[in-house]
């Protein structure tokens, strides 16, 4: 853990990804300095929250696909979601953040190269959406996540990673404000951090669990 913890720059917010996490690495984890935990999936999130209770400064993030269904709980339980993926959830955020009284902050999920096996928004497809993010008017989107494909790794992550600099430009040149890119997993968070990564999301490398 400490040798992850030490490659990451100060500039860079560590999101320690707990899905294969105990409690007990979590314990760990938070008394090594760590304050952001990454969840992908919202039954998880639940079952832990309670124990980290006792920790006010713990922030949580949802990492994972969501479901319509459940916005409302996940607005409940995180601070950031990093898988805005389709405008059909964006409205129902936009609609229930009033209901429940929190906004998170919201980093909508881009596939910078084709992916079938990821969600996550093709860049035109993202492009032709902007005007319609900008008329909801509880929504504080902040960033851009992405994943790669399964494989990808060395430079040609690096090479992958940069395109998101031209998107980023493209949609704040319709009015977005894109300050966070949340890039970079175990295997290639230091080609993400040299690609301008500002959140990575790190898991089995930091709990040394098996994936
Ligand atoms: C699991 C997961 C991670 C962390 O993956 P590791 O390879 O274990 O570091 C990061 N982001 C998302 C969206 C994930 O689902």
């Amino acid at each position: 853990m400490r040798e992850v913890l030490e490659s990451i720059p100060p500039h860079v917010t560590l999101v320690a990804v707990t899905k294969f996490a105990s409690l007990t690495a979590m314990h760990q984890a938070y008394a090594a300095g760590i304050r952001h935990f990454g969840e992908n999936r919202l039954q998880s999130a639940q079952e832990k929250y309670p124990h980290f209770q006792a920790y006010p400064d713990l922030t949580w993030h949802l990492i994972g696909h969501l479901q319509r269904n459940k916005v409302k709980k996940a607005l409940q339980l995180f601070d950031w979601i990093h898988s805005l993926d389709r405008l059909e959830l964006a409205v129902e955020i936009d609609r229930l953040i009033p209901v429940v009284g929190k906004s998170p902050q919201l980093l909508l999920q881009v596939k910078l190269a084709p992916d079938p096996a990821k969600f996550g928004w093709e860049p035109d497809q993202l492009l032709a959406t902007v005007p319609q993010l900008l008329q909801l008017p509880h929504l504080q989107i902040v960033g851009l996540m992405t994943i790669l494909p399964q494989g990808v790794v060395g430079e040609a992550a690096y090479e992958i990673f940069q395109r998101i600099h031209p998107l980023k430009a493209q949609l704040e040149a319709q009015g977005l404000h894109l300050p966070h890119l949340s890039m970079g997993m175990s295997a290639d968070y230091q080609e993400a951090i040299r690609a301008g990564a500002t959140i990575v999301r790190i898991g089995s490398k930091l709990f040394n669990a098996k994936t």
